[in-house]
């Protein structure tokens, strides 16, 4: 007979410490998976209970955690996912990134869910897991390389072909605040300096392989429901226009509203001759294959090769959204094999490009406005659109060489060093460069300015503004009617504390949000999420109570914040410049911020969490998600009575 137990699906939890050399298994994970589901609320919860306040990022003592999503693994389009957690290097607060591609899937075929880590390794080792069993080898001849090198070297070592391996570069190993953790060298888990704090413990990589099942509590239904999932979104007009143009096939629709970061948001919108140089079409020359996520009929990811130019002989996978407005529009380099050769740098570095191209644009606007010379710039002209300056500025970063060691600690802390006013072009949030155009979309600018990591549009942001669906499909999913006017104010705040705990879900289901009702109402939405849960672990959830998951997670991150970090309401406000400096151009010249409306945003969105005005969660509040020991935590710390 078939037994079931909840911890063939969740996963076993893999507790390493590198001081000690000591690995041990345990079935955590299990215990705590229908509070916290998996993934990333799993991993807020380990980091919540395993780390304390004076604790500094990079101290031995933080915890670096790996989580599958609940669900990753499994057959539903876009289960793919795998959280990285940890303490923040800009902020000491929550550091959070998530990360697609297969390792997630291949951690739960080893049969683990979460892989939780402390210490700090004498010399450089990588973690090898394999079928309910790790262990910790060197990887002294690794130290130092980039992270493709990396990967095919641990897959010689182990003599094994199939291997996940999620990896740091140069960036990581040399505390770049920047660093990622990339896996197989081209997907990064991109945010809050994971990779540095991977470097601070001498932790090269994870390796991972396994041939277990992954197993649900009801087979069929969970079959059938996975069935009509793929349905849904396998032949629909959205995941046509994906796998055609990729994530940046909306590239258009963006640089529309206004939502490009152009010469370090100095303006939102980007000239349409440039877009035409940089959108889908002008990348596709450069196309040879595409591809995707295990589990996933959307088809986003692509192989590229450049044949001609000063960047002839480039080639890999490459090339999101975020490369475009990072590179084309945010240092203003519409030139696609640049943008191309930039990514792969940074892959390969092991450099977000959110963090390497906000440092960088900050350099670049201080050196137009003055703040920053020519000598200080290692005799470097930084001006607007000059890609071989920007080639040369990653190696420095990556390796911490002359300026690029300012540049290595983001654009916060780099222009508290500089001065000459020059902090004023530091676009932040929380101290870490921000990606994101906030101005035109009311909704993308109070979820990017709350979202818990500081910055970053997968904590809370709307999509669906700058989308035409009618009022009624949009009022069903997202509990609101004025979702598709950008401009307005009205509804925002709900329809922010709506994404606030969806996405929350996603990242502890892990499932994709380009499988889900963030880019389209019809894809997976709460309703189609509650029942796969349902099915999987056999415990019947409603989509109000797996958003009340999602609540639990964001309050536990929130707290987590304001008793790590000391943040408060005055941490999520937007950089000055969105207030005080309009559009330039395009079809939203002139709009900007309002304050006032923008408070009355921040007080509706508090009002509706069960905060008070200072932006910190009541004990009633924390007591009705079942986080007593939060409510405790932060009276005892003097914050709540
Ligand atoms: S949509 Fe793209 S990133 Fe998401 S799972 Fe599919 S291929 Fe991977």
């Amino acid at each position: 007979m078939r037994t079931w137990t909840p911890i063939k699906l969740v996963g076993k939890t893999l507790r390493v410490d590198l001081d000690k050399e000591r690995i041990e298994i345990t079935d955590e994970g299990a215990k705590a998976y229908e509070n916290f589901l998996g993934g990333k609320g799993l991993n807020q919860y380990f980091l919540y209970n395993g780390v304390k306040p004076d604790v500094e990022p990079f101290n031995p003592s933080n915890l670096l955690i790996v989580g599958a999503g609940l669900l990753t693994g499994t057959l539903i389009p876009g289960a793919t996912r795998t959280n990285f957690d940890t303490k923040n290097v800009f902020n000491g607060g929550v550091g959070s990134a998530n990360v697609g591609g297969d390792f997630g899937p291949e951690l739960k075929f080893a049969g683990f869910g979460n892989v939780i880590i402390k210490g700090r390794a004498e010399k450089p080792v990588y973690l090898w897991i394999k079928d309910d069993s790790a262990e910790i080898r060197d990887a002294g001849k690794i130290w130092g390389k980039g992270t493709s090198h990396t990967t095919e070297w641990i897959r010689e070592d182990l003599g094994e072909e199939d291997v996940q391996i999620a990896s740091i570069g140069p960036a990581g190993e040399n505390l770049v605040r920047g660093a990622c953790i990339m896996v197989n060298g081209t997907r990064a888990a991109a945010k809050c300096g994971v990779g540095a704090v991977a470097g601070s413990k001498n932790l090269k990589a994870i390796a991972v392989k396994g041939s277990k099942a992954v197993e649900v509590a009801e087979p069929e239904r969970f079959i059938e429901l996975a069935k009509r999932a793929w349905k849904k979104i396998r032949f629909s007009r959205t995941a046509k226009i994906i796998r055609e143009g990729r994530t940046f096939s909306t590239l258009e629709a963006k640089n529309a509203i206004c939502n490009m970061p152009q010469r370090n948001f100095q303006d939102g919108h980007m000239d349409p001759e440039k877009i035409k140089m940089v959108n889908s079409q002008a990348f596709a020359k450069y196309e040879l294959s595409k591809f995707a996520c295990f589990s996933c009929p959307v088809w986003c990811r692509a192989y590229y090769r450049v044949e001609e130019g000063p960047y002839a002989g480039t080639e890999g996978e490459a090339v999101e959204m975020n490369s475009i407005a990072d590179f084309a529009s945010k240092l203003d380099i519409p030139y696609a094999p640049a943008v191309i050769k930039a990514h792969l740098i940074c892959n390969d570095y092991g450099m977000d490009i959110d963090a390497a191209a906000g440092a960088i644009a900050w350099a670049f606007e201080a050196y137009e406005k003055g703040a920053i010379t020519k000598e200080e710039a290692d005799g470097l002209e930084l001006k607007w659109g000059a890609h071989e300056v920007l080639m040369s500025l990653l190696k420095k970063m990556a390796y911490r060489e002359g300026f690029g060691d300012l540049l290595a600690e983001g654009s916060y802390r780099a222009s508290r060093k500089i001065g000459n006013g020059s902090e004023e072009y530091a676009i932040t949030m929380k101290r870490q460069d921000l990606y994101e155009e906030v101005r035109v979309p009311k909704g993308w600018a109070l979820g990017v300015a709350l979202s818990t990591r500081g910055g970053g549009h997968c904590s809370g942001a709307p999509l669906v503004e700058r989308e035409k669906f009618p009022s009624g499909v949009a009022k069903k999913i997202y509990g609101v009617k004025t979702t598709t006017d950008p401009t307005t104010y009205n509804g925002k705040a709900k329809l922010v504390v709506f994404h606030e705990r969806f996405h929350n879900v996603l990242h502890s289901t892990g499932i994709c949000f380009y499988t889900s009702a963030w880019v389209y109402p019809d894809w997976l939405n709460q309703e189609d999420i509650a029942g796969l849960v349902s099915a999987a672990t056999g415990i019947e959830i409603t989509p109000e109570g797996l958003l009340r998951i999602g609540e639990r997670i964001h309050n536990l991150e929130r707290a987590f914040n304001i008793l790590h970090a000391g943040f408060g309401r005055e941490d999520d406000y937007l950089p000055e410049r969105f207030f005080e400096e309009p559009i330039k151009s395009g079809p939203y010249k002139g709009e900007k911020l309002d304050r006032k409306k923008f408070d009355e945003m921040l007080d509706e969105n508090y009002r509706m969490h069960g905060w008070d005005e200072r932006g910190i969660p009541t004990r009633e509040t924390l007591n009705n998600l079942g986080l007593e020991y939060v409510a405790k935590d932060l009276e005892l710390a003097g914050i709540i009575l």
